[in-house]
């Protein structure tokens, strides 16, 4: 599957947020943008005034890139997202939540979501007592994701569960750190993520 191979540090800096795409060092002083919070290259610290598209274009890819997705991969998203009842915009972000790979991440299991993919890929987890490993499959309210039985002396997870605490477990999941299981008490809403996103720039740019 496709992913993104190069400097991470760069897409934080230049989509001009903390992205939380390298795990432990974002919360250290190591943090590319904590340092440099300018866009790279030569013009990075120029004044840059981006026309309307230019607009739309930045936000769809920081939230693409927030969830660690290739363009092809985001835009089954959003068309899947169009077709489902309700507000587009909305139901893009919220089905980028429910993919298993980012569950993981966000119930701590994983420092970030490029771990929490491969850690999936590899079979660690378990949705309802069934082995899935594939990353984009979409949980749903009231089911239980677990850390396999073997795989629970994996020290990646180990470690993930202990450094967690930086990290708020959002409302929707239920966390059982101790037994590293995770339940799933709702759909997560708009308001569940609190991350700056503007997903109506996104609607937009895919409505032209
Ligand atoms: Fe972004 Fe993390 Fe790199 Fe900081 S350390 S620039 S938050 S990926």
């Amino acid at each position: 599957m496709a992913r993104f191979t190069g400097p991470v540090c760069r897409i934080c800096r230049r989509e001009n947020q903390k992205l939380f795409l390298k795990g432990d060092r974002c919360y250290t002083e190591k943090c590319a943008f904590e340092r440099r919070g300018y866009p790279p290259g030569q013009h990075g610290q120029g004044r840059i005034k981006f026309s309307e598209y230019g607009l739309q274009l930045r936000e769809k890819q920081k939230i693409k890139r927030t969830y660690g997705l290739v363009e092809k991969q985001f835009r089954q998203v959003f068309e899947k997202a169009d077709r489902a009842k309700g507000i587009t915009g909305s139901n893009l972000l919220s089905m980028l939540e429910r993919r298993l790979d980012n569950v993981t991440y966000r119930s701590g299991f994983a420092n970030s979501r490029a771990e929490a993919r491969q850690l999936v890929r590899h079979g660690h987890f378990l949705v309802n007592g069934q082995s899935v490993n594939v990353p984009s499959y979409l949980v749903k309210k009231g089911d239980l994701v677990e850390v396999r039985e073997k795989s629970k002396a994996v020290a990646r997870i180990g470690e993930a569960v202990e450094s967690v605490k930086r990290r708020e477990i959002p409302q929707w999941l239920e966390l059982d750190g101790a037994a590293k299981k995770t339940k799933i008490r709702d759909l997560p809403a708009r308001d569940d993520i609190t991350a700056p996103m503007e997903e109506r720039l996104v609607v937009e740019l895919y409505s032209k």
